[in-house]
């Protein structure tokens, strides 16, 4: 197995022309042609990463978020990317990411793997492209039947793990319809608004765009990692479903940098 073939399994799901422009997806570290000893699949591939993969026999790193995205001028362990990349070089490492690929595409994307773990069905994207309903961004779907708000909150923060849900003003309406986009999704609040979603669960709200709700859905920001945790798993299972037996890791670290106190 080479890592060839790893990246066309995943590719043949998410193909690296639905990124986005200002992406860096692709095989950042590393020869196609390697052969594969085993697979450690992660959200972002850091220096903590690139050791377990080591330690656990791993030479290809699958991650969500590229490590590198703008260009690199140097290469002197400065900072923690420049760090990562020469530790994956120096240990014949190679680095693969699938980053707004993945997001834009409708089945085994990351939106529907939110989707499953919160219940929703009836889905489709939120902002389809206009040549195809399948790609595009976000996601919009029904909760099995409606929710109080307040057990709406709790059932988020339990099916998505997460210590802590920022959301804006309850409206004393029950839950049914919600939008949900992994990472910084504040791009769709207007699309969800739109959809008349009753609730938009995403993460990386700034201050000022929670006034933007106007009262009209409520904005649940559970965390830019806590929402795209399950990423991992998706991945695993595309390759998996393709190599039944083949050495397939998920991550043991959280590679989330953002704590709560
Ligand atoms: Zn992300």
């Amino acid at each position: 197995m080479k890592i060839n073939d790893i990246i066309a399994v995943l590719e043949s799901v998410a193909p690296p022309h639905l990124q986005e422009s200002y992406d860096n997806a692709g095989l950042i570290v590393g020869h196609p042609e390697t052969e594969v000893s085993g697979v450690l699949f992660c959200l972002d591939s850091t220096e903590a990463i690139v050791e377990e993969a080591i330690a656990r026999g791993c030479n290809l790193v699958v991650a969500h978020h590229p490590i590198i995205f703008r260009g690199l001028k140097r290469l002197n362990g400065a900072t923690y990317i420049e760090r990562t990349v020469m530790q994956a070089i120096r240990h014949n490492v190679a680095i693969y990411a699938i980053h707004t690929n993945l997001d834009n595409v409708y089945r085994q994307g990351v939106n529907s793997k939110i989707a499953g773990k919160i219940g929703l069905a009836d889905t489709r994207i939120l902002a389809p492209r206009p040549e195809d309903f399948e790609i595009g961004a976000g996601l919009l779907g029904n909760l099995h039947k409606p929710m109080e708000e307040t057990e709406f909150l709790q059932h988020i923060k339990t099916t998505l793990n997460t210590q802590c849900v920022r959301h804006t003003a309850l409206r004393g309406k029950t839950v049914r319809k919600v939008a949900v986009c992994g990472g910084a999704g504040s791009f769709l609040l207007s699309e969800a608004l739109r959809a008349r979603a009753d609730a938009f669960v995403t993460a990386d709200f700034k201050y000022h765009e929670f006034f933007d709700a106007e009262g009209k859905l409520i904005i649940a920001d559970v965390g830019h990692f806590e929402s795209e945790q399950f990423t991992n798993e998706l991945l695993r299972d595309i390759v998996q479903e393709k190599f039944p037996t083949f050495a397939l890791h998920l991550t043991n670290l959280n590679t989330n940098p953002v704590l709560y106190f």
